[in-house]
């Protein structure tokens, strides 16, 4: 077996300390680990009208490193309401109810705090939680208003799948990430005579004779290189495996005509449906003694679930994290927020397209976030209980001067980690720990989006325009390859990853999801491959 990677390795005693850091808030950033030419609209794109100007281009990091997302991602670590499964089913994923994704999900993982038959004990990856004791101030404040707002205290994330706040569960053991390239491709495993890793490895091209895939082309450490193989299986993420298929003729006929590729299978499906969760948050000031502690560099250890009961969702389908630090300089350290996201995601109008034959070239990528109106409904009410909750005396004890925010390009470019940004953010946050008025002023002419919670909370033309403007997704791209039934026009793979129309060929990470869980897509993807892996070995 060759596992080929663009990015570079991470083996056992050289993995990167911004990789193995508890605090992901550099991996994110670290253009080392990024795709860096990726750029993405997440507002709607109208196709109607030509004359209309495109929402603006945004960054959107997707990793290029071994181990993919998991080596940069926040390490938050869970997987979904069973209600999800069930509507995979139903929409053509056969095999993958609840029933049987949970012992997958359980073979991911080695649970440290819980046991019983909701949890794994053996898997490669470790997962815990911060309890509340060790939690910082700040996640305390949250934790006291989402109990004030009426929610329960729930011990374990990953047991009953119910509303109610909790300790984030995290795929680190002992303050260390564990990626799935650590997990997985750990020393022992290395040794195997059956495996080959090639990092540095740009694969280009999906070689083909006729519909039968045969192998790779690939750039490796600049050479360019041919791997032959009896089955290829494409796991480049949401954006970048619909893009190779597209390439070698597998996708949208007219699309790919257009681009000037012969079309070898025509599947409307391929890059259409891309989904993400959209998200807005409410951030504040933390007054010192409330910020992060000395125990953990995790700063996000409690969130809540919640049901909107808006437009006939279904329970559990909205998520706050309280996360208490919004980025790794000083004043990251003063900002907290609570973000909240819509986990049960109505909008699937994205796409990927290419942007040309060249496969340099990033494609076209399009999340048309706030596509269904539930979606935006529900981010303006999540907004408004943020707002409230920041009014309760817990928070109000922690925090001072909330303001309507989101993870800006604006935040980004402050958070790549250089002397310049260092700099800047040390004057200003002596200035913010200065007295109110001034402080006041600081965060209304630099950070905040020109609308204040006053007005996103009373006004609704104006709560509506900041969640259009500011929504942003969580790095949760997929279902661009759905897996479904084979009367299914738009699926692109059946229910083990095999791509229709072609052979020797599979789609196996998030973008085979027929639709995206209510959780952080870490571990679903995990659950995904673990279960594929299993219908390989047994031939399916
Ligand atoms: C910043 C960030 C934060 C996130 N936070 C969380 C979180 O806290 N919890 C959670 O559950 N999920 C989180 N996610 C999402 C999660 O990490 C992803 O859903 C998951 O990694 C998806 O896995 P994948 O296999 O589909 O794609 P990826 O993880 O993106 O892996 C694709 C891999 O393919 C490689 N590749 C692409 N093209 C080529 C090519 N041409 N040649 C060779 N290699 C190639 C890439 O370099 C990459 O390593 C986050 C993601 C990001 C980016």
């Amino acid at each position: 077996m060759l596992v080929c990677e663009a990015g570079q390795d991470t083996p056992h005693g050289k993995v990167p300390d911004v990789i193995l850091d508890s605090y992901p808030g550099t991996a994110y950033l670290d253009t080392r680990f990024h795709w860096t030419d990726l750029k993405v609209t997440t507002q709607i794109v109208s196709h109607n009208n030509p004359n209309e100007d495109r929402p603006p281009l945004r960054k959107y990091e997707q990793a290029r490193v071994l181990g993919g997302g998991s080596s940069i991602n926040g390490q938050l670590a869970n997987r979904g309401a069973p209600s999800d499964f069930s509507e995979w089913v139903s929409r053509g994923a056969k095999g993958w109810d609840w029933e049987s994704v949970l012992p997958y999900f359980k073979k991911v993982e080695r649970d440290m705090d819980f046991e019983g038959p909701l949890h794994g004990k053996e898997g490669r990856i470790p997962v815990r939680r911060i309890f509340p004791d060790l939690w910082n101030g700040y996640s305390k404040g949250a934790a006291a208003a989402f109990k004030q707002a009426g929610f329960e205290y729930l011990p374990d994330q990953n047991g009953e799948f119910k509303d109610g706040y909790f300790p984030i569960t995290s795929s680190n053991a002992y303050e260390r990430r564990v990626s799935a390239a650590i997990g997985y491709l750990d020393p022992g495993t290395r040794l195997r005579k059956n495996l080959t890793i090639s990092t540095n490895t740009q694969v280009q091209e999906l070689l083909f004779e006729g519909t039968k895939c045969v192998g790779v082309k690939a750039l490796v450490d600049g050479r360019q290189t041919e791997f032959r193989a009896n089955e290829v299986i494409v796991s480049s993420g949401a954006i970048h495996s619909p893009a190779h298929l597209m390439r070698a003729g597998i996708g949208p006929a007219m699309h790919l005509k257009d681009m000037g590729i012969d079309v070898r299978a025509n599947l409307p499906g391929v890059g259409q449906r891309l989904m993400d969760h959209p998200s807005i948050a409410c951030a504040a000031f933390i007054k010192p003694e409330a910020r992060i502690n000395e125990y953990t560099r995790r700063h996000i250890q409690v969130a809540l679930r919640y049901s909107s009961e808006i437009g006939g969702a279904p329970q559990g389908d909205m998520f706050i994290a309280a996360v208490a630090k919004s980025a790794w300089h000083a004043v990251g350290e003063q900002i907290g927020s609570m973000i909240v996201f819509v986990n049960k995601t109505y909008s699937e109008t994205g796409q990927v397209k290419l942007s040309s034959a060249d496969w340099r070239a990033e494609p076209t990528v399009e999340f048309n976030l706030l596509s269904d109106k539930r979606d935006l409904d529900r981010l303006v009410d999540g907004f408004r209980r943020m707002a409230l909750m920041h009014a309760m005396p817990s928070m109000r004890d922690v925090t001072s001067t909330p303001f309507p925010a989101s993870y800006s390009d604006k935040v980004k470019q402050i958070g790549v980690i250089n002397n310049k940004n260092k700099f800047l953010t040390n004057v200003m946050a002596k200035l913010l720990d200065g007295p109110e008025p001034l402080r006041r002023i600081l965060i209304e002419k630099l950070i905040m989006e020109g609308v204040t919670v006053d007005e996103a909370v009373h006004d609704d033309e104006k709560a509506e325009d900041f969640v259009r403007r500011s929504t942003v997704g969580v790095w949760h791209a997929s279902c661009t390859c759905r897996m479904g039934a084979d009367d299914d026009p738009m699926a692109v793979t059946g229910n083990t990853g095999r791509v229709r129309d072609v052979q020797g060929l599979r789609v196996v990470d998030a973008s085979i999801f027929p639709v995206v869980p209510c959780a952080n897509t870490n571990f679903p993807t995990l659950m995904t491959a673990e279960k594929i892996s299993g219908a390989i070995l047994t031939q399916a």
